[in-house]
């Protein structure tokens, strides 16, 4: 009887693959290690092992596995529970969720080339067979692949082997093993063994006579080492003792020093500077605390409902600090980790070097490094801060997950699958773990607030800011009004106008909201109302200034921009709209002797720009910071007394069923970020529609009537958190292709489902990278069984995926679209 193993590959295929083993092989391969397999004709993938077992497969015969990758599973058990579920939740193939949950270094490969080490007689050497066959070898070639390692000894798994024989010192080997991880290394300094002796140490001196500058080097290099007995880095020695890297090289070479290279993690912190034990919480802090732990006890999430600035932070630092005092670990997630640089100090104040950061900016190795330290309980990785991907990191002994800003769409995956939400899918996780869980916000999300209403979460509550702030009082400005009475300077009205130089004036710095980047949306002709269009897709592109440019913020499409229009060949092109650009040159004019930054997509691409551009704000390096959402995301500045919001009637008109609560946490968000200290802060939002009820409402504070309003509202046409959503997206070039099976692929769904079942339908945009889509929505009552729904519409796409003329079309599920 034959061993066999059933393999997951990272490709959108339903099923796991059987591969053939030997009776070794299938005692050394464990759930969850890394495989390499073939497939198809000429490919090798990364597999992982799922089950080792005796039963061939019926439909193919086996082929035989490549290599075995690992020594020990990179992928725990209960992740791929988790990954099934997320697969099965949302509609995608588990190997699409492996392909996504692994770095890519993971699963690139590469060749590993294998080389002796100088050593004497191969006789003399204490060898097993396999060891001697490896070294034979490579004594008639000077390298050797672990293709033709495994050839040689007849096996499968050679990494004990060779590992064995790096252990020993007889070969090297460069590249990991199929991985592009190089873990960093760290040059060090040490004395030759024999100088560690004080009486040699004087010769060492008496030589260095005439040469002053080592002489210095070796003196620090005692200062630094003789009381803490720890590693001395090189650089570390280059600066203390202000010795280039030449002269220590001189004492390397005169036999005195010696380097040497340790791997050191990538990310490393400092220690704490702040103790969890100084916190005072006030009243409010202790019972929202309270009913927390309580709510752990009974095994429910916890949803935490704490205005802006109400020290919600503080809250988490202590609850991070009980669990893991018990040795667990901690995911801290946050909607958009590039966003929040600030909070990352403040939490690594208190725990230091027990924080790992994971996100997509970090290097692959970067991301290794936090994966390994995950999976091997390392201190270094206690605390895994990150952005919704870190639900995929390998917890062995996960205690505590924290969702911070809970109710921030992008928590949700677009593209590619798996379309997964990062709160919910964190709320699995924390179960599958039975582990604490709570979410955080200043305006939670419908959903979330609705599971507190049914039961499902319990609600914690701190309506007051830390330290008896007040919340910033928040103004509404018409400015149809002020339009009407001739009271604007270009966009602003003279209320802001006047708060600003008010504010400037006292100094205290300024926020200016716009939600759109760019300068103008759209560039136009006055005589035939042209607007130059992206080729790719069906939008108008925009107006950026700064590069004198049009483009498209779909996919990336830019030309000059144009002196005539090209429909009519006038010149006379006119703007329509405003974005930040726009905004933050109207300020320049109106404000000449102040500073004006901008903070948007396109002034912060790079690792470090966002950074940069914060950090000159906190050092009010700038008076004004003009900004697209990204500037409401949790920032805590001080010296803020003013923020504006150019226009609230865009976001309230944003043709999408969330437009209202999203406007509502958008604006309270951004509200947020003024007077967070004594001083009560200001707020102005320009809108033409001032008795909106979502203005009234932000303006007012009042969550819990728009928590009503809204509810009532997706209550009565049938959208979540009431009823599910599961959007369908079918794409192709071919636009009549492309109708046919929309038509398809609707028909039987309705044919079939217990569900209301609306489109197929072009979208707004109709047409992205020459690629034309079309929509389809289910809404599913929630009392319906969701999971028969799901089974139904997977048997549709089965026999959709039969039909070979939709070959080419691509489908994207999308469930809880948001
Ligand atoms: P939130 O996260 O709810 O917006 P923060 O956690 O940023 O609020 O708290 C607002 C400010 O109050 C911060 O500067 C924070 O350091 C301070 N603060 C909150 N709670 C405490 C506490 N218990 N002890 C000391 N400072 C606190
Ligand atoms: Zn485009």
């Amino acid at each position: 009887m034959g061993f066999f193993v059933d393999i997951l590959l990272p490709i959108p295929l339903e099923r796991l693959f059987t591969y053939s083993i030997d009776a070794s092989d299938a005692t050394d391969i464990q759930p969850g290690m890394r495989i390499s397999v073939p497939f198809g004709k000429s490919k090798i993938y990364t597999g992982l092992a799922i089950k080792v077992h005796q039963n061939p497969p019926t439909a193919y015969e086996a082929k035989p596995i490549h290599q075995i990758l690992d020594t020990v599973p990179m992928v725990l058990p209960k992740q791929l529970q988790h990954w099934r579920w997320i697969s099965t939740y949302y509609l995608c193939t588990l190997g699409e969720v492996f392909r996504s949950a692994v770095p890519s270094a993971f699963l690139l490969e590469s060749e590993t080339i294998i080389y002796a080490n100088k050593f004497d007689d191969i006789e003399s050497l204490d060898l097993s067979d396999e060891e001697y066959l490896v070294l034979e070898a490579l004594q008639h070639q000077s390298s050797l692949k672990v293709d033709e390692l495994v050839s040689i000894v007849e096996r499968k798994n050679v990494i004990p082997l060779i590992n064995g024989l790096v252990n020993k010192k007889l070969i090297h080997t460069k590249e990991q093993l199929f991985q592009q991880y190089q873990p960093k290394m760290v040059k060090y300094v040490k004395l030759q063994q024999h100088y560690e002796f004080e009486e040699n140490l004087q010769t060492v001196l008496d030589g260095l006579k005439r040469a002053p500058k080592q002489m210095d080097a070796v003196l620090t290099y005692f200062q630094l080492t003789s009381q803490t007995k720890k590693p001395l880095r090189l650089k570390e020695l280059e600066a203390k003792s202000k010795a280039a890297y030449a002269t220590i090289k001189g004492l390397v070479d005169k036999g005195i020093f010696e380097f040497y290279e340790m791997q050191t993690d990538r990310v490393t912190f400092e220690p704490n500077s702040k103790m969890v034990s100084d916190l005072v919480f006030n009243e409010e802090q202790l019972t929202a605390l309270g009913s927390i732990k309580k709510s752990f006890k009974i095994k429910k999430p916890c949803l935490l409902h704490g205005v802006t600035s109400s020290g919600k932070t503080e809250v988490y630092v202590n609850l991070i600090s009980e669990v893991i005092s018990t040795g667990k670990q901690v995911l801290y997630l946050l909607p958009e980790i590039a966003l929040t640089t600030q909070l990352i100090a403040r939490l690594k104040a208190y725990f230091g070097n027990k924080i790992a950061v994971f996100h997509s900016k970090y290097s692959l190795n970067e991301r290794v490094e936090v994966w390994n330290g995950v999976l091997q309980g390392k201190s270094s990785a206690q605390i895994v801060i990150g952005a919704r991907s870190s639900i995929f990191l390998p917890f062995c002994n996960l205690g505590l997950v924290v969702v911070d800003e809970e109710h921030e769409n992008s928590f949700k995956q677009f593209d590619p699958a798996p379309r997964y939400h990062g709160r919910d899918a964190a709320v699995v996780l924390a179960k599958l773990h039975d582990a604490k869980c709570l979410l955080g916000s200043a305006t939670p999300s419908l959903e979330s607030y609705q599971n507190t209403m049914t039961g499902k979460y319990t609600l914690a509550k701190i309506t007051q800011r830390y330290g008896n702030v007040l919340m910033p009082q928040i103004e509404l400005v018409d400015i149809k009004e002020a339009t009407r009475k001739k009271r604007m300077k270009g966009r602003f009205s003279d209320r802001l106008w006047n708060e600003i130089t008010e504010t400037l004036d006292a100094g205290e710095q300024v926020i200016i909201f716009q939600n759109r980047r760019g300068f103008a949306p759209i560039v136009e002709c006055t005589s035939c109302g042209h607007a130059s269009q992206c080729p790719n897709c069906d939008v108008s592109l925009t107006f950026h200034q700064n590069r004198n440019q049009l483009r498209c913020h779909y996919c990336g499409y830019h030309s000059a921009i144009l002196k005539t229009c090209q429909a009519c060949g006038n010149a006379t092109l006119d703007t329509k709209g405003f974005g930040t650009e726009q905004v933050q040159e109207e300020l320049i004019g109106l404000f000449p002797d102040r500073t004006i930054g901008r903070m948007d997509l396109d002034s912060t691409r790079g690792k470090f720009a966002y950074a940069k551009i914060i950090n000159a704000f906190e050092q009010h390096e700038m008076d004004i910071l003009v900004g697209t959402q990204m500037v409401t995301k949790g920032l805590d500045f001080r010296n803020v007394g003013l923020v504006g919001v150019m226009n609230a009637d865009n976001l309230l008109n944003f043709p999408d069923y969330r437009a209202h609560e999203r406007s509502f946490q958008l604006l309270t968000q951004v509200a947020g970020r003024a007077g967070r200290t004594e001083k009560r802060g200001k707020v102005l939002i320009q809108t033409y529609n001032p008795y909106h009820s979502i203005l009234q409402q932000v303006s007012n504070y009042d969550y819990d009537h728009m928590f009503a309003e809204q509810l009532y509202e997706r209550e009565q046409f049938k959208y979540p958190p009431t009823n599910k959503i599961i959007k369908l997206t079918l794409k192709d070039k071919d636009y009549n292709k492309l109708n046919e099976a929309s038509d398809w692929f609707c028909g039987s769904l309705r044919n079939v489902l217990n569900a209301q079942v609306l489109g197929p339908e072009y979208p707004a945009i109709a047409r992205i990278r020459n690629q034309y889509h079309k929509h389809v929505i289910i809404k599913v009552k929630k009392a319906n069984q969701t999971e028969g729904i799901k089974k139904s519409i997977k048997r549709v796409q089965n026999s959709f995926n039969a039909i070979s003329k939709y070959r080419s079309i691509r489908l994207a599920f999308d469930v809880d679209h948001v």
